[in-house]
């Protein structure tokens, strides 16, 4: 049996310094919405941040700094629909950061996804009360979010009043470094009360024009006897509304008030009057003990498809889950029909302002092998933002589509012009945006998730157009030197962020980033498998619709097959063209001078260096080819590039690179960690493993989570434990398992949709089980220890390994 600990994030205590973090980590979310676990009764302030972002809800504002003016779209904090606090006749109304407390519990229950949390606090007069909350963001109705507060007199009988509030009086303040840009995407757009105990707010995003509007209503609980106390209206500072009222409350017994709130915006599919949405789905609302049956009834569905269940390491177990509530929360079956993409820090705070990038690709495969229509709607929201794509590559000389490196509502490239070093206090120009491995990692989740679901619906109407537009920018982004007879690249930047131009160069871009190269080829290689398998009429209707002829396919075999890469002797791949030349950093000595080191950008800049000069990686680069692709795959690539491949290139690349590498981005230690897992560096890849799993619990970049979570690290968490250690990886109709599990695991359990089949496994230090329902059409294997045998035969398969 799970013991529940396993299922809980306990804080005990309340402290100030801890608690934005806190609030980061006990978001709840249902992919429509996130708010942060803030406690009820508080505003924005240095300790405290109540936010409530709405996914796809966007607003872009414009401000003048450093002499430039700058744009910014930012995820809006919308109203805060929790407000909720009490007061003791002639007392102070009751904060956790001002009153003074006798006991603090804070317990976040993944397995029902409810956060509870019990206080007792102690009033000046020596007035001792008990205040237990609950509350809820709905998962299965996503608009629905509920607060219970209980309120216990502990050693008195005495008036109090209770004052509720739907806060709009919120800005975007989230996010230290923005504060100087600007940040009031709201105007009040109406306010009122619907009915005796339900008020509601409206506001309107003041460039996007989305409106936004909640219903709130309160019911008072003595017992089990409704309390109909008189409520008179609040407003504050004409952006808040709610509803204050006096009770008088008796030594030991229980004041249950129980808030819903329903929340609607003009964006949702059908909803024409958002107050009158959400006005009369609150009058239809039931209690909050029945939302709560019925969603925690929800989230036991969603649990019995993703959990993992692991054996022997308690840690890793809690973690995992909270990994897999938070990405259910960020994006789940309620995105499905959202056009909304999948947000790099959640819904969960401000940084990069609730823009989507490419960490995709680290969370499609837990989508892709669960809930597939949940990873088809992260593909749409690029679909739909294709013609964007598409004039981005035309403004920049290129053909197809470029995606832009940060995306956020209408698909524009939103990546900021100027960045602040906080370490330095300048703002520098930020490069980022010449990644344009963004567009390749959207084209490799079309095909994974194609090649997991064989869905050739989504592939004829829109994963081909997507995938072949990519192509054409791939092959547009390859220019032929005559010299050598190869295809470079230039002006672009890999996925370490630190490289952004030659020394003293004044073009920023790169030449030749090698990851980039790799997946220009393996792109249009795919594309003319994609395009042999496409039905004659659906291929020239393609064609015809995005402008493809066979001598453009001739050219993207010819550049698929020489693309330059970079190789030493010692068989290092270059990271681009120039890297082998830059100085070596003298790493021990910036350890031994700042301890962190993992953003050494910000480190060099501040000394008035360059990591430019430098053989100084952020994360990953060259090795996210080992992380994506079999060393099968990857001896197939090079052979078609010309390039010898030998084994021992993935150990000699992986400890050259390790060791150049500050990890600045929490993505990186998934990809290392994958990999010493497959080199069996186990002690290596536990390491990596360990601090994969701390990276938002304990903040371990110092400071990047209470401003939100990081999506892609914890989905790599979880495919590290799938296809690192558990080694379970389907390619084709083979699930090929390969299993190396920590010392410390007696087992790991999973289910995976692969090829539309669940398919159960529980691997054990010893053996494996395979378990599939039902009949399965299409020849699957499974196989392990070079032994492969026929899933179709059997219901239950042992193998050893
Ligand atoms: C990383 C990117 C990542 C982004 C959003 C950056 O720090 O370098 O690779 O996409 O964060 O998570």
């Amino acid at each position: 049996m799970i013991k529940d600990s396993n299922w809980k994030i306990i804080y005990r205590g309340f402290n100030p310094q801890e608690e934005s973090l806190r609030e980061a980590i006990c978001t709840l979310g249902n992919g429509y919405v996130g708010t942060r676990g803030a406690a009820p009764e508080v505003t924005a302030s240095n300790i405290h941040y109540p936010g409530t972002y709405i996914a796809g809800v966007y607003n872009r504002l414009k401000t003048h700094i450093a002499g430039k003016t700058v744009v910014n779209e930012d995820l809006v904090n919308c109203p805060n629909w929790l407000f909720l606090t009490f007061r003791i006749r002639g007392e102070d109304w009751f904060s956790p950061s001002r009153s003074r407390l006798l006991y603090f519990r804070q317990e976040l229950d993944m397995k029902r996804g409810i956060l509870h949390r019990d206080i007792r606090t102690y009033s000046r007069r020596g007035y001792i009360t008990r205040i237990e909350t609950r509350r809820l963001v709905h998962i299965a109705n996503p608009h629905c979010l509920a607060l219970q507060y209980i309120i216990t007199p502990q050693n008195y009988s005495d008036f109090i009043t209770v004052r509720y509030l739907i806060d709009g009086a919120v800005i975007n303040s989230g996010v230290e470094r923005y504060r100087q840009l600007n940040s009031c995407h709201l105007d009040l757009a109406a306010l009122g009360s619907f009915s005796r105990n339900g008020v509601y707010l409206a506001v309107v995003t003041n460039q996007s024009r989305i409106e936004i509007s909640q219903a709130a209503k309160l019911r008072v609980f003595a017992g089990r006897k409704e309390v109909i106390p008189v409520f008179n209206l609040v407003t504050k500072n004409k952006l808040a509304v709610g509803q204050e009222f006096r009770l008088k409350v008796k030594k030991k017994t229980s004041y249950v008030i129980e808030k819903v709130v329903f929340l609607y915006t003009s964006k949702d599919q059908g909803v024409t009057d958002p107050i009158m949405e959400a006005v009369n789905s609150l009058k239809r609302s039931p209690r909050f003990s029945t939302l709560l049956s019925t969603h925690t009834k929800e989230w036991k569905r969603l649990w019995n498809i993703f959990d993992i269940s692991i054996k022997g390491d308690s840690f890793s177990q809690k973690i995992v889950r909270l990994h897999t509530f938070h990405l259910l929360q960020t994006f789940s079956l309620n995105n499905v029909n959202i056009d909304a993409g999948f947000p790099a820090r959640g819904l969960h705070g401000e940084s990069y302002r609730g823009h989507i990038f490419w960490d995709e690709i680290f969370a499609l495969p837990f989508y892709n092998y669960h809930l597939p229509s949940v990873a088809k709607a992260i593909l749409m929201y690029r679909y739909n933002r294709l013609n964007k794509a598409r004039e981005y590559a035309k403004r920049y000389g290129y053909k197809g589509a470029m995606f832009p490196w940060q995306s956020a509502s209408t698909g524009e490239e939103e990546t900021q012009v100027l960045h602040l070093n906080p370490l330095s206090g300048k703002w520098d120009p930020d490069y980022s945006r010449l990644q344009r491995h963004v567009s390749f990692a959207i084209a490799y989740n079309v095909w994974s998730y194609f090649e997991n679901t064989e869905d050739y619906d989504f592939m004829l109407k829109y994963g081909a157009e997507m995938f072949l537009s990519i192509a054409q920018f791939a092959a547009s982004l390859a220019r032929y030197n005559k010299r050598d007879r190869k295809f470079h690249t230039f002006g672009i930047m890999g996925p370490d962020e630190f490289h952004e131009r030659y020394p003293s160069s004044p073009r920023a871009g790169l030449k030749d980033n090698a990851y980039s190269n790799f997946m220009i080829s393996w792109v249009l290689t795919t594309a003319l498998e994609l395009i042999s398998m496409l039905p004659e009429e659906d291929r020239r209707r393609l064609f015809r619709k995005i402008n493809i002829s066979s001598n453009d396919l001739r050219m993207w075999d010819v550049i698929s097959r020489n693309m330059n890469i970079i190789i030493n002797e010692d068989g290092i791949i270059s990271q681009f063209d120039g890297y082998f030349n830059l100085k070596e950093l003298d790493w021990d000595n910036y350890r031994d001078m700042y301890g962190n080191i993992q953003r050494m950008d910000r480190i060099l800049k501040a000394e008035g260096l360059s990591p430019d000069d430098y053989k100084v990686t952020k994360q990953a680069d060259v090795l996210m080819m080992f992380y994506l692709f079999s060393l099968r795959e990857i001896r197939k690539i090079f052979e078609r590039l010309g390039y010898s491949f030998e084994k021992r290139m993935l150990k000699n690349n992986y400890l050259y690179y390790l060791k150049r590498t500050s990890h600045g981005s929490t993505l990186s230690k998934v990809v290392h960690c994958l990999i010493a897992i497959y080199l069996r560096r186990n002690k290596e890849a536990w390491g990596f493993f360990r601090k994969v799993l701390e990276s938002d619990i304990y903040d371990i970049q110092g400071g990047t989570t209470p401003e939100g979570i990081h999506t892609g690290v914890m989905a790599g968490s979880l495919d590290i434990v799938i296809r690192g250690f558990a080694g379970v990886n389907p390619i084709e109709n083979v699930i090929y398992i390969k299993p190396r599990l920590p010392s410390l695991w007696k087992s790991v359990k999973f289910k995976l949709l692969i090829k539309n089949r669940w398919i159960k496994f529980t691997i054990t230090r010893k053996k494996v089980t395979v378990v599939h329902r039902g009949h399965l059409q299409n020849a699957l294997y499974a196989c392990c220890n070079n032994k492969k045998v026929a899933l179709t035969k059997r219901k239950t398969t042992v193998l050893k390994y």
